[in-house]
């Protein structure tokens, strides 16, 4: 009989979040698959237990995974886990439960901390539909290339970002998306200095330039969507009213007055002033 592959959440932050299925897998497995053995073996040892460990890291992936398939195939069960949360979340074990899949091997998950679902679930934006983006590009160009391809995006964006460049990414994002959609940092969760910041994309940018506290640690950004086809529908019927105030107004005093004076959402207008500027710069380029 083939063994079976555990993929097995750790916390994020909080050593209390392990659930007792995970501490007890992890306990009598024959090998606990690893990103960083050193940093697995000091987690484990905290909660007691004792493993042999294996290295599987983004860089050794592809060669070592055969090498557990075939333990796995000689009646080995094995788990893997990753440095901290859901492996496979922005972090190795793509290919070996690929693998596994593939070998007819029984890849079993053992659910637990995700930095996006706890992100989510204090956010307060809509989560009944809502697309993960991983970490943004690094460099300026491709991360505004990569937002700009988003633009349009209705469901609730969530995306990963090292405290180092979430004000680029919060700038990029203005730039790209306008101030008014809401949006959430989530800092340092389950851990001791843990920070939600709930606001608009342009207050949190401002913040991020004045609050040293909110670029530290690690970090969860969350954006509202765009507003959906329909109301870009209904809110085409402005049009002329944004086409004449855009003339003399920057777009958010235009989404201000034409929302003030009919009601419509404010966001929705900003988003339909920004398509009818860039609509016109492409007639008259
Ligand atoms: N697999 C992990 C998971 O399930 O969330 C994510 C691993 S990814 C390499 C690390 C990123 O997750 C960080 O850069 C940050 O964006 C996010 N993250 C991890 N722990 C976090 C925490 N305690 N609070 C906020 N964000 C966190």
């Amino acid at each position: 009989m083939p063994g079976t592959l555990f993929v097995v959440a750790t916390p994020i932050g909080n050593l209390a979040d392990i659930t007792d299925r995970a501490r007890q897998t992890l306990a009598r497995v024959a090998v606990v698959a690893a990103e960083d053995t050193r940093h697995t073996g000091q987690l484990l040892a905290q909660y007691g237990i004792s493993v042999p460990l294996y290295a599987l890291h983004e860089h050794n992936e592809a060669d070592r995974a055969d090498a557990l398939i075939q333990r796995l195939s000689a009646g080995e069960d094995v788990a893997l886990v990753s440095d901290a949360g859901t492996p496979l979340v922005s972090d190795p074990g793509y290919r070996l439960v690929s693998a596994a899949a593939a070998a007819g091997i029984r890849v079993e998950p053992l659910p637990g901390a995700c930095a996006v679902i706890a992100a989510l679930s204090v956010a307060g934006l809509p989560t009944d539909r809502f697309v993960f983006e991983g970490f943004l590009p690094p460099k300026t160009a491709a991360r505004r290339g990569r937002l700009a391809s988003l633009a349009a995006e209705t469901r609730t964006l969530v995306f990963y970002e090292s405290p180092h460049r979430l004000k680029d990414a919060l700038a990029d994002l203005l730039a790209t998306f306008g101030p008014n959609r809401r949006a959430v940092v989530a800092r340092e969760l389950t851990k001791l200095h843990e920070t939600v910041y709930r606001s608009s994309l342009a207050e949190l940018g401002a913040r991020a330039e004045h609050d040293p506290n909110m670029i530290r640690g690690e970090c969860v950004l969350i954006v509202e969507g765009a507003p959906a086809a329909d109301d870009n529908t209904d809110i085409a019927r402005y049009d002329g009213a944004l086409g004449a105030l855009m003339k003399h107004a920057p777009l958010s005093v235009v989404a201000d007055v034409v929302s003030e004076l009919t009601g419509a959402r404010r966001n929705a207008l900003y988003e339909r002033a920004l398509t009818l500027r860039r609509d016109r710069n492409e007639e008259s380029a």
